[in-house]
């Protein structure tokens, strides 16, 4: 469902993503890891097109993303993603969040964007905290609204930006189950984290990147117990 296929891109001269080429399948779910500055945020956010890639191409359900406003708008309607940051709107209640995408982007009537709302409120473990405005919540509870908000857009991939390093760790877990929880439902997940536990328990694949290369790309098992690379050794023995 995705495919990059030699991508690049610089910032001014530095090369921060070099000949990049992944496929990831409908209903997989990808875990990227890597040292800081490897070029893991960058990867992701060119799938949205937050940021364009210089050369290569990158083709997202079949749809391909070049300059093309139609063609970025197809590929950013089936995509969810969730940063470090919630970025949620402070001056709107959790309710208005999750609803002013359905009404203003896809024009559904405020009633049924309200119970979609609150489907997705539940699923997060959330519902009571329908009418309270973000600040009010704990980091744990914005990240969920977030999860939640990205949902109510019905994506079929959501992308993940180290959704739970802002956090305090007793809140690390209620996000990372609800990730679990959108996991088995079969979603398309690629999720940029350093949560080795979440990598092993939810992972088909993991990719190590370094220095805008993938440097390793495996299944957990192989990943974890029996790297390829030295460079991949070398990171987890930094990381585990
Ligand atoms: P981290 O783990 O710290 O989030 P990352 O792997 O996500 O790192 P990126 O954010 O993708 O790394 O950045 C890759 C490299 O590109 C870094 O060296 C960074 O300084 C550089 N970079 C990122 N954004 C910009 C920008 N807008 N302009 C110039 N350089 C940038
Ligand atoms: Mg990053």
């Amino acid at each position: 469902v995705i495919q990059m296929n030699a991508v690049s891109k610089w910032y001014g001269a530095f090369k921060v993503l070099n000949e990049i080429s992944l496929e990831i399948q409908k209903g997989e779910r990808v875990v990227v890891c890597g040292p800081s500055g490897s070029g893991k945020s960058t990867l992701i956010r060119c799938i949205n097109r937050l940021e364009e890639h210089q050369k290569g191409d990158i083709y997202v359900k079949g749809i391909e993303l070049n300059d093309s406003v139609k063609n970025i708008a197809a590929i950013r309607s089936s995509l969810g993603m969730v940063f470090q940051s919630f970025n949620l709107f402070p001056h709107l209640t959790v309710l208005e969040n999750l609803t002013i995408g359905p009404t203003l982007v896809r024009h559904m009537k405020r009633k049924d964007a309200e119970e979609r709302a609150m489907h997705f409120l539940r699923k997060v473990r959330i519902p009571e905290q329908a009418h309270k405005y973000p600040l009010q919540l704990s980091g744990g509870q914005q990240q969920r609204v977030a999860i939640a908000r990205s949902l109510c857009m019905e994506p079929e991939i959501m992308l993940f930006d180290e959704p739970t390093s802002a956090l305090d760790p007793e809140m690390i877990k209620e996000v990372l189950d609800t990730m679990i929880e959108l996991a088995e439902s079969g979603m398309t997940m690629i999720v940029v984290t350093h949560e080795m536990g979440f990598a092993r328990t939810v992972a088909d694949n993991v990719i190590l990147m370094a220095d805008g290369n993938i440097v390793e790309r495996a299944e957990p098992e192989e990943f974890f117990f029996n790297p390829k690379h030295e460079r991949t050794r070398t990171f987890l023995d930094q990381i585990l």
